[in-house]
């Protein structure tokens, strides 16, 4: 188990107050001038030294992505940080958690992160729906301002800074990063065909990195305790630090915890969750990343270990780290058709497989769970994933065929032997 004083969020339950004073005695806020007395290059390097993924689901190196960004605007151009806080991933809610008991690290890592990429402007755009987040994230701006943390001179570095918190009205597809810059710009929140990347032309066609909520809070305890330190933590170098998992489903005691990256699926639950629903005998599946990612089935759940690479090989993915326990009385096939709504009622219908793919999945979904089909439309259902995956502007497609792929993979023969029932009786 990570040991109390490797923790980055330390009042992630909210048993102290948010507020500035108390966020600077848990260690916030400290010397953050001579952080960025160091410069931008030793600031990127270090985020490089840590290893750290993005951990908003993508799992992209953070260090990696900032170095994208132009040292020098050749044209004028402003640079921007902008911060993803769109949380609307089933299963998923760690970043709420993070600006409701822990804001001041979001917005020192901000300071730290603009500064890093030369930005002087930084956006939040948070969940329409966390309206008492977002008063909790402007009241902590407003703090940061008035204590000069922001501002002309940011924290008395020399460096001016300003962060704006920009509530989205609602839609999932906004959590996509491109649909998120078109929101803010005031357009449709629709994804943007790539090339060109955000940071080459991003928010107002200016050079621009979008961050998750965590990736930017865990940044400033990285600059202090050091990429190394950082780094210690995990598996291997592509899969290090610690990481905020969101436990629900059928637990004793759902939670969000922070634990070592590659801790074994197994140990979270029992050790921090209370353990299954009437015991780990009576699990019968796990989501392990958020809604997008392939279901596990009991014996892939006993060895998995929670980390990027291990996940992969096990044909699934950490995502957000959102794991969503399911016991024996769950009709698996029936919260699988449940995902399939909501990435339907999500597709914001640009392109042709996502828009009408989702429907066809839902559609199908819904016979399969009466058992209302033949054995062979399983293999037209997974024909139908494999023709959205991969084939639309934005991963929504991917995430409303892999649940489906997961379930076919895995748990086959309850589809066959419900089909097989409804024909019984029907005849
Ligand atoms: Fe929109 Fe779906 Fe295409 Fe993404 S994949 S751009 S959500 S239609």
């Amino acid at each position: 188990m990570l040991a109390d004083q490797d923790r980055i969020f330390t009042n992630i339950y909210g048993q102290e107050s948010y507020s500035l004073d108390y966020a600077k005695k848990r260690g916030d806020w400290d010397n953050t001038k001579d952080i960025l007395a160091k410069g931008r290059d030793w600031i990127i390097e270090e985020m490089k030294k840590s290893g750290l993924r993005g951990r908003g689901g993508a799992g992209f190196p953070t260090g990696m992505k900032w170095s994208f960004m132009p040292k020098e605007s050749p044209d004028g151009r402003p640079s921007y940080l902008v911060i993803n806080a769109d949380e609307s991933e089933p299963g998923t809610c760690k970043d709420r958690d993070i600006i409701r008991n822990e804001p001041h690290k979001l917005i020192e890592g901000a300071l730290i992160a603009g500064f890093a990429m030369g930005a002087h402007k930084c956006y939040i755009y948070i969940r329409g729906e966390f309206y008492n987040e977002a008063m909790t994230l402007v009241k902590a701006v407003q703090e940061a301002r008035a204590a000069g943390l922001l501002g002309k001179n940011a924290a008395g570095s020399g460096w001016e800074y300003d962060i704006e918190v920009h509530r989205g009205a609602g839609a999932y597809i906004c959590g996509e990063e491109t649909a998120l810059l078109n929101s803010l710009e005031g357009k449709k929140g629709e994804p943007r065909n790539k090339p060109p990347f955000p940071a080459a032309a991003g928010l107002y066609s200016c050079p621009t990195t979008i961050n998750n909520v965590e990736t930017i809070a865990v940044v400033p305890t990285i600059m202090r305790r050091g990429g190394a330190w950082f780094a210690g933590f995990g598996r291997n170098e592509k899969n290090t630090g610690t990481k905020l998992f969101c436990i629900s489903g059928h637990v004793n005691k759902p939670c969000n915890v922070e634990e070592e990256m590659g801790i074994p699926l197994k140990d979270l639950i029992e050790k921090h969750a209370g353990g299954v629903r009437g015991g780990w005998d009576n699990l019968k599946a796990i989501i392990p990343g958020g809604s997008s990612t392939p279901i596990l089935p009991r014996s892939l759940c006993e060895t998995a270990l929670m980390d990027f690479d291990a996940l992969r090989e096990v044909g699934s993915s950490l995502g957000t780290a959102a794991v969503i326990v399911m016991d024996q009385s769950t009709d698996v096939i029936r919260a699988i058709a449940r995902l399939s709504f909501f990435y339907m009622h999500e597709s914001c219908g640009q392109c042709t497989p996502c828009r009408e793919g989702t429907g066809w999945l839902w559609r199908i979904m819904q016979r399969m769970v009466r058992g209302n089909a033949t054995v062979d439309e399983i293999d037209t259902l997974l024909e139908l994933t494999k023709e959205i995956e991969g084939h639309t502007i934005c991963a929504h497609g991917d995430a409303s065929a892999w649940p489906i792929q997961g379930l076919i993979r895995h748990f086959r023969p309850e589809m066959e032997q419900r089909i097989m029932e409804y024909r019984k009786l029907a005849a």
